[in-house]
């Protein structure tokens, strides 16, 4: 799948536009947006959905409020960022540069991180842990011990009150502003609610990963179907989001997190809302997806799942991690 260094920039340029883009209403305005708003995505989405059609015939241009103003800006970072990757490749042997070429073989490092919010103990107080490039790694733990949280430090939707994170080579904590959509693109992510456009079919809910990131429509012709193959929809591409049961609708999610092969996936309870069968069949997905070389994290709840798979398990408690075991299991710490 990522055959080349070269491809996987260029292709991986487009990706994170996806998550950072369509989750991009409560992206944007960084953690205090997301969390506050998780649901209301919804019509941010929608409208970004519009502006990223338009832009494959023209340039968006006519946004009205703030809100937009930062999407757009985002999405214009983005592009810029993806076009630098492609034309500067030659001349450019800056260490920055380096970096990218060849990913490191410790994608995830978290030394030492604790995050508290403004009430209350530490969500996070004191984790350390590396995950290496083509790791399936599963995280558990009862609800409210810091699962979400490690995601949106790693996502940088949040910083760390204290500690080093550093994912895909990118020093999360030093990461300035306006690189963080750049940075975003290296990372596909599900949610236990999808976080489908409502209004439109499977096809342009995976093709916006694309058009946002002004992938070509060749390529967009190309990708999109492949990634709808290997999920199982290709025969589905026509239907709306509410047309679909839930395991589909979380495919096509999975289907948008990987068009632009990113090199780490991310899933927070990507089961959380599905029977025992489609449950299945997603964990079965992110196996064989990270079998071709992405690396995946996931956080369950799905002790039955855990348990069969025999991956390296991490389990929370309370913000901290109580066990890292290789080939592990869902240990109930109560
Ligand atoms: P999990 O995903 O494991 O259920 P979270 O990371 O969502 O846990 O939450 C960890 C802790 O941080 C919980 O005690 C939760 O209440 C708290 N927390 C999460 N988000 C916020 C927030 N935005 N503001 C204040 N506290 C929060
Ligand atoms: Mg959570």
């Amino acid at each position: 799948m990522r055959e080349d260094t070269k491809a996987l920039q260029v292709r991986g340029a487009a990706q994170s536009g996806t998550a950072s883009q369509e989750r991009g209403a409560s992206r944007t305005g960084e953690a205090s947006q997301a969390r506050s708003a998780p649901r209301t995505g919804a019509a941010p989405q929608v409208r970004s959905a519009a502006q990223a059609k338009t832009a494959s015939q023209a340039r968006p241009s006519q946004q009205s409020a703030a809100s937009e103003e930062k999407i757009r800006s985002q999405k214009a970072s983005a592009l810029s960022a993806g076009k630098q990757e492609e034309s500067r490749s030659p001349e450019k042997t800056s260490g920055k540069k380096k970096k990218k070429a060849s990913l490191p073989e410790e994608v995830i490092v978290l030394d030492h991180v604790v995050k508290s919010y403004s009430t209350g103990a530490p969500a996070l107080n004191g984790i350390s842990l590396k995950v290496k490039r083509g790791e399936f790694v599963f995280i558990v733990g009862d609800s409210g011990s810091g699962k979400s949280t490690l995601i949106k430090l790693l996502l940088r939707e949040l910083l760390p009150t204290e500690g080093g994170i550093t994912v895909n080579g990118t020093n999360v904590v030093r990461l300035r502003r306006r690189k963080i959509p750049k940075f975003r693109r290296g990372i596909g992510v599900v949610f236990q609610d999808f976080r489908l456009l409502k209004d439109r079919n499977v096809y342009d809910n995976v093709a916006f990963a694309q058009l946002i990131i002004q992938a070509k429509a060749r390529d967009i012709r190309k990708n999109v179907p492949m990634m709808l193959s290997l999920v199982g929809l290709a025969g589905k591409y026509k239907a709306k989001p509410k047309q679909l049961s839930g395991g589909e609708q979380q495919r096509v999610a999975l289907a948008r997190a990987l068009v632009n092969n990113p090199p780490i996936l991310l899933a927070d309870e990507p089961t959380g809302n599905l029977d025992p069968k489609n449950s299945w069949e997603i964990m079965k997905l992110l196996e064989e997806i990270n079998e071709k070389g992405t690396t995946v994290l996931v956080v369950t709840h799905n002790r039955e799942i855990v348990n069969a798979m025999k991956k390296r398990v991490i389990t929370m408690k309370k913000g901290v991690i109580v066990s890292d075991e290789e080939q592990g299991a869902y240990i109930d710490e109560d």
